[in-house]
């Protein structure tokens, strides 16, 4: 087994990242596949989105060599779905990994070992395009790139697309964009169509068939501790993030 590996990125925040991690992840291992969500953002939202312990070995602790990354894997109570939690220690690794030569291939080298355990791997970063998010561009193959379906989002997945292929050029060929997944879509708003029309239009290959609605279940379930497919299984919610992960195992 080779474990596919993706990260989602944009440098804007709020546009729905972490909830596109977890419940992808969830999907995927609801579907029977092997996966493995890294929560490498110090807010550690994903880790409470999947009622993680964060008191256990953590990312930090991975990177800085202090467990190796099977010891920091832990199962989660969802079938199939394992967890390395995130730190609040990850905001100092920047300033901590200043001194070091190759800062970009941490995550990579950290996390080789774990890549014939799963099916999927899937990395969740920060909004910005800090030392964490260069690691998870240097070590992964597929990029999804979660998009507001809003003002200026044209601008945004331009610079989003620049920033990729500035990883290919300097640290990681192999990379390439699985896909552009519009979130928190709302029918009513008609600026929301537009958008989804015109990226459509420009990349008609990369955008996902797969639309993630704003809904109230979504926004809910992190604080339960929940992905969506055991807070709401009949909500469009998880019936979206279903069809995600079959079309995600599709373009694999
Ligand atoms: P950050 O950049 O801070 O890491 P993010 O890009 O990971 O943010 P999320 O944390 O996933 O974004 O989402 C931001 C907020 O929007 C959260 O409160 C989340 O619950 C809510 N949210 C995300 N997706 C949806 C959705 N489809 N419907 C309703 N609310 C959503
Ligand atoms: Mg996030």
């Amino acid at each position: 087994m080779q474990a596919r590996k993706i990260i989602f990125y944009n440098q804007k925040g709020g546009v729905g990242k972490t909830t596109v991690a977890v419940n992808l992840g969830s999907a995927l291992a609801a579907k029977g596949l092997k996966t493995l969500l890294v929560d490498f953002d110090a807010q550690v939202n994903l880790t409470h989105a999947v009622s993680g312990d964060s008191r256990k070995p953590n990312i930090y602790q991975v990177i800085t060599g202090q467990v190796a990354a099977e010891e920091a894997v832990q199962p989660t109570i969802f079938k199939n779905l394992s967890l390395i939690p995130g730190s609040l220690d990850v905001a100092g690794l920047a300033i901590e990994l200043v001194e070091e030569e190759k800062r970009e291939v941490f995550l990579k080298e950290t996390l080789k070992t774990l890549e014939d355990q799963f099916d999927y791997i899937l990395v969740d970063c920060p909004p910005s395009l800090g030392l964490e998010t260069v690691n998870a561009l240097a070590w992964c193959d597929e990029v999804v790139i979660p998009l507001q379906c809003e003002y200026l989002a044209m601008e945004g997945l331009n610079l989003i697309m620049r920033t990729i292929s500035n990883a290919r050029k300097s640290f990681n060929p192999q990379i390439k964009v699985l896909g552009i997944l519009f979130t928190m879509f709302s029918k009513r708003a008609k600026l929301n169509q537009e958008v989804v029309d015109d990226i459509s239009e420009f990349f008609p290959e990369l955008v996902f068939k797969t639309i993630i609605p704003r809904t109230t279940r979504l926004a809910e379930a992190p604080s339960h501790g929940l992905p969506i497919n055991y807070y709401d299984k009949s909500s469009n919610g998880a019936k979206a993030f279903d069809s995600l992960a079959q079309e995600v195992i599709d373009r694999g």
